[in-house]
């Protein structure tokens, strides 16, 4: 029921953020345009330069698409959830400030595809938010759609569709979805007329007033049959005057041709005649609206062609028509005609190249990762000698047991039985450290590796009762014991302080067993996964591929250790398959593959041998069971049976 609560929010939250990312990113002028409107609204409008709030229009509709993406694909779950819910919160605050005081008549989410009042926007940000906390609160209820190795590819693709081929491309040309009144194959001239006759109409601000003589032109030129160019210029101080040659061409052709062309402006005389001069214009200016010119065409210059009061094209200074489009009549030339590429063809091309290599990529993924589930379950566990190289490991952990003298007639027992006795394991015992230095004096460490059960998160200094990871190797030690349950809980240790003493453990070249599990309540709230998951990434899963080589994992469920309860040989099986896979999505499947995942808790000479002969099973980390050499011995000989 939670899971599918997580997993509803997280949908609503991914198509809100991707829709909203993608239609800011369609028109990031029209973006910018809002967040000047905000900027007004704040009294910040003019401190702000155009470029600025151009950047920050493109920036928005980037991190909105790609955190949608990342919803979607449960891609970095916990950071995601949580960049998302501040984002929300910030929102909800801002809308509820725009609802109660209407700065603005709309908040632009959505663009101008789907326009909302301000309370609208407020109850709808509202849901959002419910969706954010619940998000936050089980990031790991979401199920990845795709590992851990491919995700890079998920993000580097999205981001280079919204921000080259989206935002980039409509800054260049124009928007390839027009959701303004003005796109093409609008009819302004029944527009027009419906306002005339009294009726609600986004084209109220529509006029051409010719600029010398003060005469209204409208209704002329909506009314006339035929084609008429409409160059749009906003403001003509600012214009880009880059293409100015193509501009004229096509004012001359339209003089030999016989079609209208005007130049729509809200620039004052003094901007029109210095547009006159730089480009020896002498088409007819018009004044116009500026809000309107702006909505009319995102581009300044942009052009436009109507036929019978009908938009049938669009272009952007940087695509204007050039000569070999110009030649014959436009009643004859594909030119004249309303453009081919309809909404539908547009969709399908994002279908096509943006959402069908994401599909295909998501389902090579899948299909890797069960094969690789179904390769490891067909592994026969009575052929794991010869199938699985790594290695196999009885470690002892002695936690504060016994004084020197006594440490040292276990060491030299064990040492000489195992001598006596090879084993079939690699066998390590980890013992206090004052034992450390006098036990390495006589220990077999081909045949017994030596360890400590903790070292320092600090190089050197003032830390007083502190020993550092160079004091144990100093001793002759090869291991260490990190993250033990015992000092996570009893001293505090926390995933960040274990990240360090983990780094400069392998800095003085310790091996180190890495110990993960979870607790009574976090097994019986089903969380085990989530738990070891969240410690191996935040203690481990730092490491290069290299080092990450290095550590033995030691999974310890908190509630076997030493309670003379084991888990099941089946529950640990399961637990350990899932570690590996985890490993694997990190780290590939090879060093999975290779990483040593020992079992702790009240394992005895009695439970090891099942315990071992498990797949996933490399070995134990032994507490109490190591405390006696039979005892131990018991154990290592699992691997013998
Ligand atoms: C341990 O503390 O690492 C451990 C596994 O203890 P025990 O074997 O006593 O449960």
């Amino acid at each position: 029921m939670k899971k599918l609560a997580v997993n509803i929010a997280r949908l609503i939250l991914a198509v809100a953020f991707i829709l909203s990312g993608f239609v800011k990113a369609v028109d990031p002028l029209g973006t910018q345009y809002k967040i000047q409107d905000y900027l007004v609204a704040m009294g910040l409008g003019r401190l702000i330069p155009d470029f600025m709030t151009l950047s920050a229009s493109v920036l928005l509709s980037t991190i909105e698409f790609i955190l949608g993406i990342c919803l979607l694909f449960a891609i970095r779950r916990r950071m995601v959830s949580k960049i998302v819910l501040v984002l929300m919160t910030a929102m909800t605050l801002l809308t509820l400030w725009l609802a109660l005081t209407d700065p603005i008549s709309d908040c632009g989410c959505f663009g101008d595809a789907l326009v909302l009042t301000n309370w609208q926007t407020f109850w709808k940000n509202i849901v959002l938010l419910t969706a954010a906390v619940i998000v936050w609160r089980y990031p790991l209820l979401m199920p990845r759609l795709i590992g851990e190795t491919n995700q890079w590819i998920v993000m580097n693709y999205s981001g280079v569709f919204i921000l080259l081929v989206i935002a980039g491309r409509s800054l260049y040309t124009l928007p390839q979805f027009d959701f303004r009144p003005y796109h093409v194959g609008t009819d302004l001239r029944q527009g027009w007329q419906r306002m005339m006759e009294g009726e609600d109409s986004p084209y109220a601000e529509f006029f051409m007033e010719l600029a010398d003589e003060g005469e209204d032109i409208t209704e002329n030129v909506l009314n006339r049959e035929g084609y008429t160019f409409l160059l749009v210029s906003p403001h003509l101080e600012q214009a880009d005057d880059s293409q100015l040659d193509a501009l004229n061409q096509i004012y001359e052709y339209s003089l030999d041709n016989g079609y209208p062309f005007y130049c729509l402006t809200a620039s004052t005389e003094k901007g029109i005649n210095h547009w006159r001069n730089i480009t020896g214009a002498e088409y007819p200016f018009c004044n116009t609206d500026d809000i309107t010119l702006k909505t009319i065409i995102r581009s300044n210059p942009g052009l436009l062609l109507l036929k019978d009061g009908v938009i049938i094209r669009k272009w952007s200074h940087n695509n204007l028509p050039d000569e070999q489009d110009l030649t014959g009549e436009l009643e004859t030339s594909e030119l004249g005609q309303l453009p081919s590429d309809t909404v539908a063809t547009k969709i399908l091309w994002i279908l096509t190249w943006f959402v069908l290599p994401l599909v295909l990529l998501t389902l090579a993924d899948r299909l890797w990762a069960w094969s690789g589930w179904l390769r490891k379950r067909n592994n026969n566990p009575l052929n794991k000698e010869k199938v699985i190289m790594r290695k196999k490991i009885v470690a002892g952990n002695w936690k504060m047991n016994m004084n020197l003298q006594d440490g040292i007639a276990l060491a030299k027992e064990l040492n000489e039985t195992l001598k006596a006795d090879k084993p079939n394991c690699g066998v390590v015992i980890c013992t206090p450290f004052i034992h450390l230095a006098s036990i390495a004096q006589f220990l077999d460490q081909d045949i017994i590796g030596l360890g400590a059960e903790n070292c320092a998160d600090k190089e050197k200094g003032a830390f007083t009762g502190e020993v550092s990871a160079e004091m144990v190797k100093s001793t002759g030690a090869q291991y260490v014991i990190l993250g033990h349950s015992e000092r996570r809980e009893y001293y505090k240790e926390t995933p960040e302080i274990l990240k360090e003493k983990v780094l400069l453990a392998q800095k003085n070249g310790l091996k180190v067993i890495f110990c993960i599990g979870e607790s009574l309540a976090e097994r019986e709230a089903g969380k085990q996964n989530e738990v070891v998951k969240a410690e191996l990434e935040g203690s481990v899963f730092n490491l290069s591929e290299e080092d990450f080589r290095k550590i033995v994992i030691a999974y310890e469920p908190i509630w076997a250790i030493g309670t003379g309860k084991t888990a099941t040989a089946e529950q640990a099986e399961e637990i350990h398959a899932y570690i590996r896979s985890i490993i694997a999505e990190k780290y590939g499947n090879a060093v999975a593959e290779d990483t040593t995942i020992l079992y702790g808790g009240s394992c005895k000479a009695s439970n090891a041998p099942e315990l071992f002969a498990k797949p996933d099973i490399d070995g134990g980390l032994i507490g109490g069971a190591s405390l006696k050499c039979a005892d131990f011995k018991g154990i290592i000989d699992a691997w013998k049976k």
